[in-house]
């Protein structure tokens, strides 16, 4: 199956936190779409691999996707390398997206800079012929890059407002991660009880400044391309 959008996320988490406004968007818009999870989450602080497995597959349904694929790379070893950059080259030649989401390439977890550049090689090289991997070439039009905890400044935000409750309902999937009054297990960042509220407000800060409620940001290393003179037209009045 084609796709047409693919988000390659360090941990299972991750979409549903840092895209999951554009992938529930693209879904409506009839566009198919599907996550790779580069690992597991094995080496979270809280929940275990099989209880991850179970909250990714709920998250999946939430965020519409057709596929979510995982390639069991060591958490916390996601590193930048051969190996990794010819798997998710092999995955990018099967499903053919015509657009890539992924992390911006400096973030506070290493995973999430290493998934960065694996991605921008492995963009490249499954358009190269003779790359000794399987599969058709392919080359994705766009890798649009999402922001995860570093404060920085996104080329584009993209109006995320009218599906904000079904991007929150997909978060809250990951139960183990998030934080429960019954929970004995240790306190993280994302299971602090203020994690969500942040998370939240970050979201309303980019929404507020293009004048809408809510928003994700996001980068391209080249300026964002228009040829419609109305696409730059948000149903919003006062925005210079
Ligand atoms: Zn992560």
């Amino acid at each position: 199956m084609n796709i047409d959008v693919l988000a390659i996320c360090s941990h299972p988490d991750d979409a549903e936190l840092c895209c999951g406004g554009y992938l529930i968007k693209a879904n409506r818009c009839g566009m198919k779409t599907a996550v790779l999870d580069l690992s597991s989450g094995d080496m979270g602080t809280r929940g275990t691999a099989q209880i991850r497995a179970t909250e990714a597959k709920e998250g999946a349904k939430k965020l519409g996707l057709q596929q979510r694929l995982c390639l069991s790379i060591p958490d916390g070893h996601i590193l930048h390398n051969e190996d990794n950059i010819s798997k998710v080259a092999t995955v990018i030649r099967q499903l053919k997206p015509k657009i890539i989401l992924t992390p911006y390439w400096e973030d506070h977890h290493p995973d999430h800079a290493n998934t960065s550049k694996i991605v921008k090689d492995a963009w490249w090289f499954a358009g190269v012929k003779k790359y000794p991997i399987e599969g058709e070439t392919h080359r994705a039009e766009r890798i649009l890059y999402y922001i995860s905890r570093y404060r920085i400044e996104p080329n584009f935000i993209f109006d995320i407002s009218d599906v904000f409750a079904e991007k929150t309902s997909a978060v809250l999937c990951y139960g183990s991660q998030l934080y429960s009054k019954s929970s004995s297990e240790p306190i993280t960042q994302i299971s602090n009880p203020s994690f969500l509220e942040g998370w939240e407000a970050k979201q309303r800060a980019l929404g507020s400044s293009i004048g809408v409620q809510y928003g994700e940001g996001y980068i391209m290393r080249t300026p964002v391309p228009l040829n419609d003179p109305r696409a730059v037209l948000l149903d919003v009045a006062g925005i210079i």
